[in-house]
Formats: structure tokens, sequence, C-alpha cells
């Protein structure tokens, strides 16, 4: 449910993940998207040389390495994406992809991409019918598009994780997504709670109350053969601490038809969930590298904490007054005062889109310290 953390873990050296928006060129034009992608690569984007030095950098933290998640727009325009791949995984590093679904993924490319020592790649999937789906990804198809690359990608021995967006047009069809990504092989199903940013700031937000459905439906998927991981809401981790402690589930209306609906298609449990352990979050565990080198705590605070071009990843990540804020959890308001700010601490990205303070607290947080 939470990562498995190597037990050598220290979130004040280096991050667990190194988030890369390698390019912001997408052909698709997803009505979320952080990045707010565009056709064609963005003037200001990394050159293959600086693009190197990205690599060199993320060695530069030392062993072990993070994971290097290379993500867009969409990666695979990049047209040095298989070089940055070859020259990372040669150095040791685990390489992750999370490419965009669309025709040229499968069969043209797939086959390099298993040959490039890629070892997980990430795909999308934001409804579990194609009406929703494709109305999200703004393409007609893509969802029949989507589950066939899952399926070859599985096929293919990589392993796959899938991500879902959770927004107000797909929370009601959480427990049938849940179903479908457990059928499809993928070794994990990432909900990501959506942060009002980029062309997400037009998309319609769901409540606190159904945020906290949902991570109580979602406590009940964990329950099965199936990794449930989330984005952007980190009190998962409070919601599922609370749940294996005995705690009572919501009583809204939302939360009993995701839990029906949950046990109906997934059977019951098989599985009990182990209390989890500190995480990760936005500038913990986890940085994140634009397509022109700025340096954010993560893809959806946009902070500006340097460029890759001029300063050094590993200081920025290490001594930034903000990420050590953000590490030591000293937060503002309810997250400040709350005993689950070190497991959990709250989204900082929703607390600055809401609030304009990175260290404020998460609005989409229903707990009351
Ligand atoms: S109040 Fe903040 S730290 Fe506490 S559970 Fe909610 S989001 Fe997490």
């Amino acid at each position: 449910m939470t990562r498995v953390l190597p037990p050598q873990a220290n979130f004040n050296e280096r991050p667990l993940v190194v988030f890369w928006e390698v390019t912001r060129a997408c052909r698709l034009a997803c009505r979320h998207c952080r990045a707010s992608a565009m056709a064609d690569p963005a003037r200001d984007e990394l050159s293959p040389v600086e693009a190197r030095s990205v690599v060199a950098q993320v060695a530069q933290f030392g062993r072990p390495y993070p994971i290097l998640v290379l993500t867009g727009g969409d990666c695979l325009i990049r047209r040095d994406i298989f070089e940055i791949i070859e020259e990372a995984a040669a150095l040791g590093i685990p390489v992750a992809l999370a490419p965009s679904v669309t025709p040229k993924l499968v069969p043209d490319l797939l086959p390099r991409i298993v040959a490039s020592g890629v070892r997980s790649v990430a795909l999308s999937l934001d409804g579990a019918s194609a009406d929703t789906h494709d109305a999200v990804r703004g393409r007609a198809g893509h969802f029949a598009e989507t589950t066939a690359a899952i399926g070859a990608m599985v096929a293919a021995g990589l392993s796959v994780k899938v991500i879902t967006t959770v927004m107000a047009a797909n929370v009601e069809q959480l427990a049938d997504v849940a179903a479908l990504v457990a059928r499809t092989g993928a070794v994990a199903w990432e909900v990501l709670f959506l942060v009002q940013v980029g062309r997400g700031t037009a998309v319609g937000a769901i409540t606190p109350e159904e945020h906290e459905a949902a991570c109580h439906a979602l406590f009940e998927a964990a329950q099965h053969d199936l990794a449930v991981r989330t984005a952007e809401a980190p009190f998962f981790r409070r919601v599922a601490l609370q749940r294996a402690g005995g705690g009572p589930a919501p009583a809204s209306g939302l939360y009993q038809r995701l839990s029906r609906r949950m046990a109906e298609l997934l059977g019951p449990a098989t599985r009990a969930v182990c209390p989890p352990t500190a995480g990760t979050r936005d500038g913990k565990g986890i940085i994140f590298v634009a397509s022109n080198g700025t340096i954010y705590p993560a893809g959806f605070l946009p902070l500006p904490l340097g460029t890759v071009r001029s300063a050094v990843l590993r200081d920025v990540y290490r001594d930034d007054p903000l990420l050590r804020a953000i590490r030591a959890a000293r937060f503002s308001g309810r997250c400040g005062r709350c005993d689950f700010a070190d497991l959990c601490g709250g989204s900082r990205s929703r607390a600055f889109a809401a609030t304009g303070d990175p260290l404020a607290s998460d609005p989409a947080c229903v707990h009351q310290p």
C-alpha cells in the first residue's frame, strides 16, 4: 500500500524518486494536465548535453540511487530519450518511464523500451469506461488504446503501474477502476488526487469529505492482491493507520457506494493492510526537474528552487530551506498541530495552490487534530 522503502532510506540525504519532465511536448491535451502540455517542444528545453548532465547529477546522490522517473508531456517525443535511458541504466540508476498512450507506443516503441533498460512503466487510466476516460483525455478511442497498451506492456515483462487521477468526473468509478486494474496484471495502482494547477484548475475538484471517502475505499482495495498508493493525498497513511487500528469508516453515501461495489467486484479481503510507516511527500523523498531544468519540490508545487543549468540538484535537495522545513514537518495550522504530521504532512502542493503558503494545512483533509 505504501512504498517499501530501502532500510537505509534517509530523505535528508537523497530522494527516493527524481521526477524529470524531459519535455512538455505531447500530442494529447488532457483536461487535467499539470504541465499544460503543448504540441511542440518548448524553446528552452534542456539540450542533449544538458540532459546528460541531469543524469550525472542524479548519480551524484550516490548509492542507493534514486529512481529516475522520466515524464512529460510525452517523454517519448524527446529525440534523445533512449540515450538518456541507456546512460542512466548504464550507471545503475533505476529508470521508470511515464509515457503518454499514443498510437506510436504499441507496437512501434515497445521493443525499444524493453531493450533500453527501463524497469517499470506508468500509464494513466482515468475511468472504468470509455466515456469517462476518453472525455478526460480528450480523444475518442483512448480508453481502448490505454487498456491495450497496459496489456501489451505486462505481456512484454515490464513492471506496470497504472495511475488514475481522481476528480469529480470519475470518483464514483473508483471501485470499478480498481477491479479493472487488478485484472490487467499491473503491479501497482497509484491514485493521484488532483491538485488545481496547470489545466487542472479548470477540472471539477472533489470535496474534503469525498477525499476521505475515497481514501477509506482505497484502504479496502489495498486488502486485495493490488499494491495501492496515493499521490498528493498523504493523509491516506493517516486513514490506513486509523482503520488498521480498528477506527471507523465514514458514514458518507460515496464511501458506502464505493465500499459495496469494491466488495462486489473484488470479493472478500485476501490480506491485512500493515500499518504504514513514514513515507514521502512533496520535497521529502521527492524532487522534480522541469523540461527547462528548473528544480521544484514536486510537479504540482510551482515554487522554483534553482536550475540544474547552474546549481547542483543534490545540493538544492539537501540544503534548500523550504525542503528542510518540509522534511522536518514544520507546518502551520492543522497540519502543524497534527499527530500525523510526520507520517502524513499533507499535500504541500495543495496547501500552496489553496493558500500560497507551501507549509500551510492541506485543505483536502478532514482530520481535526
Ligand atoms: S491535518 Fe495535515 S498532517 Fe494531519 S492528517 Fe490531515 S493532512 Fe495529514
